[in-house]
């Protein structure tokens, strides 16, 4: 029989003593609003445990006692995963569990605790002259054990890899509170599955994880970043197959973004000036490290060969970091200039590089067949092959009109359009409960049943976040 609310909040007081337990509406509700405004499901209560004993012992009592258990980082995650589900779960915040333990900068590695918040792990690796790559619009907030357990991805993905990538090890508590001491820094280990890989990417549904060992770079000695005009997807491709072979691994970032997110920042102030060289109807954000040593100006004459060969029109390069910064700033308000256009309909989706071009050619043209005059916004990680590709309502239409017309049928034809160019229909925000019902549609029977075996055999009860990923 399930724990009545009242006996929830008693149970959690025992374990952790009333200071972490909060059962208060009022100051519950941080941790219930998420950013994409659609989950508004409460819970029966939220604590933040101390230490790795204390979230064991938690664990135990709520296995025995069939109590749903979310685990929450920076609660900035896309797709509700953070957030309840039923109402009667209880929210776990790591934010107490925010040390760094150590950094090796001669082994490359970094021990972080998951309660971190993204932006105190690239200082912390600052400080040693080395680098933690993984950057998002949300490191302010967003905490390693968030931002490992939906496997981000961010900027910096083309040089470094995702957060999967940048993981060697983590200690996590399962399911019925035993502690899975997996923080080795090893290159090399082939002693059996890879637990580590399960856990990164699990959206909290498979263990609560409590520390990891993340590999570290040497800090580039500057970067160098250009704001490049091109006159389509198709033209940005060939650019970034010539950055590619001129820059290898040193292009770190190959952004693309359409002329419409600089007329909404424009018109809504968010610009002190504008970033561009001249008007053009796509730009591409390309970005270059450079290590102490090297020479400058590889960027430059990348682009000098891409005039050459009259593949972009026109360039501005970063002269200061106010300029690098402004340029940033311009692709990081991506998102938020659509929320001042009215309502938008958002696809986190992935092809193949060479597709790019096809899926935002088709999936425009598709969603204007159905709704005619909607503004197709795609931005993104263009070098990854994973766009964003969102719709912002025609001007001036009613946000809730819109919505409820078009919302269901313009997803159907975009994830259509991405899986018949072989893509995926969650790139880099996850499942969470936004795209259950699509993962069932769309996934290999074959790896459903190899994800719910695993998912029984690490938490038989289904407490740890229960209804996400899986459904
Ligand atoms: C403005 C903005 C920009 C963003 N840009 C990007 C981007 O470029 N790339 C990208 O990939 N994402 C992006 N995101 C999405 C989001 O920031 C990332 O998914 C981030 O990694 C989530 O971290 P968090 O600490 O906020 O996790 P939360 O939102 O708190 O949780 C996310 C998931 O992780 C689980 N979880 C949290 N902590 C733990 C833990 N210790 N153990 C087990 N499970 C845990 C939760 O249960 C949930 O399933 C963006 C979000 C915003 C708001």
């Amino acid at each position: 029989m399930s724990l009545s609310q009242s006996e929830i909040a008693s149970g959690l007081s025992t374990i952790l003593g009333h200071d972490a337990v909060i059962t208060d509406a009022q100051k519950m509700d941080a941790y219930l609003k998420e950013p994409r405004k659609r989950f508004h499901a409460p819970a029966a209560a939220v604590v933040t445990p101390p230490d790795v004993p204390a979230l064991q012992a938690l664990l135990r009592w709520a296995n025995e006692n069939r109590v749903g258990i979310i685990p929450q980082g920076g609660n900035t995650g896309l797709v509700g995963a953070q957030v309840p589900l039923l109402g009667s779960e209880v929210i776990v915040s790591l934010a107490r569990f925010d040390r760094i333990r150590a950094i090796d900068t001669a082994a490359g590695v970094m021990t972080a605790e998951s309660g971190v918040i993204l932006e105190n792990a690239h200082k912390a690796a600052e400080a040693q002259g080395a680098m933690f790559p993984l950057w998002l619009a949300s490191q302010g907030s967003a905490r390693i054990g968030g931002v490992l357990s939906s496997n981000a991805g961010g900027v910096n993905v083309l040089a470094y890899g995702n957060a999967r990538e940048l993981t060697m090890g983590v200690e996590a508590v399962l399911a019925d509170g035993r502690l899975y001491q997996g923080l080795n820094a090893l290159k090399k280990d082939n002693t059996g599955y890879d637990l580590k890989d399960l856990l990164v990417g699990a959206e909290g549904t498979l263990g609560i994880i409590t520390a990891a060992t993340l590999k570290i770079f040497p800090l580039p000695e500057d970067h160098e970043t250009a704001l490049v005009n091109v006159t389509s997807p198709d033209a940005a491709l060939t650019l970034f197959q010539l950055m590619r072979q001129r820059l290898g691994g040193r292009l770190n970032a190959f952004e693309l973004i359409p002329q419409i997110g600089l007329e909404f920042q424009l018109r809504h102030g968010m610009l002190d000036a504008d970033p561009t060289a001249s008007p053009s109807p796509w730009y591409a954000l390309i970005e270059v490290t450079r290590m102490a040593g090297t020479e400058p100006g590889a960027l430059q004459s990348a682009l000098e060969n891409a005039f050459e060969r009259e593949l972009i029109t026109d360039a501005t390069l970063a002269e200061s970091l106010a300029e690098r910064t402004r340029m940033w700033t311009f692709r990081e308000q991506m998102s938020e200039c659509q929320s001042k256009e009215g309502a938008s309909i958002k696809h986190d989706v992935s092809v193949p590089i060479a597709a790019v071009p096809a899926l935002i050619a088709e999936g425009s043209a598709a969603a204007a067949r159905i709704a005619p005059g909607i503004r197709p916004v795609p931005f993104g990680h263009m070098g990854d092959g994973n766009i964003h590709f969102n719709f912002s309502q025609p001007a001036g239409s009613d946000p809730k009109a819109f919505m409820a017309q078009y919302d269901e049928a313009v997803h159907e034809v975009i994830y259509e359009t991405v899986l018949k160019l072989g893509g995926s229909v969650s790139a880099e925000h996850g499942i969470g409960q936004l795209k259950v019902d699509l993962l069932k549609q769309v996934k290999d029977p074959v790896a459903l049943d190899m994800m719910r075996a695993i998912k029984t055999a690490l938490d038989p009860n289904g407490i740890l976040n229960p209804g996400k990923m899986l459904g």
